[in-house]
């Protein structure tokens, strides 16, 4: 990692300090026997500084990122930018091609880094944008959207125990920071692991854009950049109405099959007993109500009516020691004991 370094050069290009440069780097090749190059913009500040990624479409599905990184491209004064943003809207080329999650022969590129050199495709692409890119870089945002079927709160996810992360996450300026380090591939955990901080923000849904996700999405990533140091503002930073920082969250399933009316969405606070929603036959009798079974936010939910015994219904973060502080910034629209 050569951060301050006045040169900074991908798949052989260079790019000067006060540059912005469009740069394909080539990470496989297609059954046409054509490269796979992914689109990466890198915008250099007049000054030198620290270097970040902001990566999208991970997931090849998960397509709100790539909006978040064209405002950014876009959207943004570069003259304000100090150091080195390496911007990628497309990470999963082949994913993004299909319309799907994965990888060709179903694999999540997600649970492949650091990658190997030799190894199988995921693990190559993985082990491309690991050094060409991540290694290059001081700390990095990783953005997601929820999976297929689900729709997510706008929070952060890393591994909160590291100083350097939470700092990260802090600064986003989400109101629920998810303490999960990720899995083992995960590229926040790779990263975070290789000594690049490393954070996530979900938000959203497959195959969509939204204005206001992508608003917050932009928000955060500069308000991250500012806090270390590559980006100046007049503005004050947005700060949510809260903060909390969870370490569990689960998923509350169906036990039964049927039709779903679900009573609940993103960001509801749920106490244990709550009403989340009922499960209907075709005749549309409730066959049974579905009660949460912990306290917490809600940071996910579906968006599939159907269910079958334990289809996931709501992804709910549960909160203890920061219940209250939660509840008095809810106060005024506090829900009703359902
Ligand atoms: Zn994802």
């Amino acid at each position: 990692m050569d951060s301050s370094s006045t040169i900074f050069s991908l798949s052989g290009i260079r790019v000067a300090l006060g540059e912005t440069r469009e740069i394909y780097l080539k990470v496989s090749e297609s059954f046409l026997s054509s490269a796979i190059q992914i689109p990466v913009t890198v915008i250099r500040g007049v000054k030198p500084g620290p270097t970040a990624f902001v990566f999208a479409a991970i997931h090849g599905d998960e397509i709100n990122g790539a909006d978040i990184v064209r405002r950014l491209i876009f959207d943004v004064d570069h003259e304000r930018l100090v150091g080195t943003l390496i911007a990628v809207p497309v990470v999963n080329i082949a994913g993004f091609l299909n319309q799907s999650r994965y990888l060709l022969y179903h694999r999540d590129l997600n649970r492949f880094f650091p990658g190997v050199k030799h190894g199988n495709n995921a693990e190559r692409v993985a082990h491309k944008l690991f050094t060409e890119i991540v290694q290059k870089c001081d700390f990095g945002i990783d953005l997601h959207t929820a999976a297929s079927g689900r729709l997510n709160l706008p929070h952060v996810r890393g591994d909160m125990g590291q100083p350097r992360v939470r700092k990260l996450a802090r600064a986003f300026g989400a109101t629920v920071l998810v303490d999960q380090a990720g899995v083992r591939g995960s590229l926040r955990r790779e990263a975070t692991d290789a000594g690049i901080p490393t954070i996530l923000f979900e938000a959203g849904e497959t195959g969509r854009f939204s204005q206001k996700i992508s608003l917050v999405g932009l928000r955060g990533v500069l308000q991250v950049l500012a806090e270390m140091g590559m980006w100046h503002s007049d503005e004050e930073f947005v700060r949510p109405p809260f903060q909390v920082i969870v370490k569990g969250s689960e998923w509350l399933r169906a036990e039964k099959g049927g039709i779903l009316d679900l009573a609940v969405k993103p960001g509801d606070l749920l106490y244990t007993g709550d009403l989340i929603g009922s499960i209907l036959n075709p005749f549309g009798k409730t066959v049974t109500q579905i009660r949460s079974t912990c306290t917490g936010i809600v940071i996910g939910v579906t968006t599939a009516p159907l269910t079958i015994p334990g289809t996931g219904i709501i992804h709910i973060a549960r909160l203890k020691k920061t219940l209250s502080l939660v509840e008095r910034s809810l106060k005024g629209k506090k829900r009703k004991k359902k």
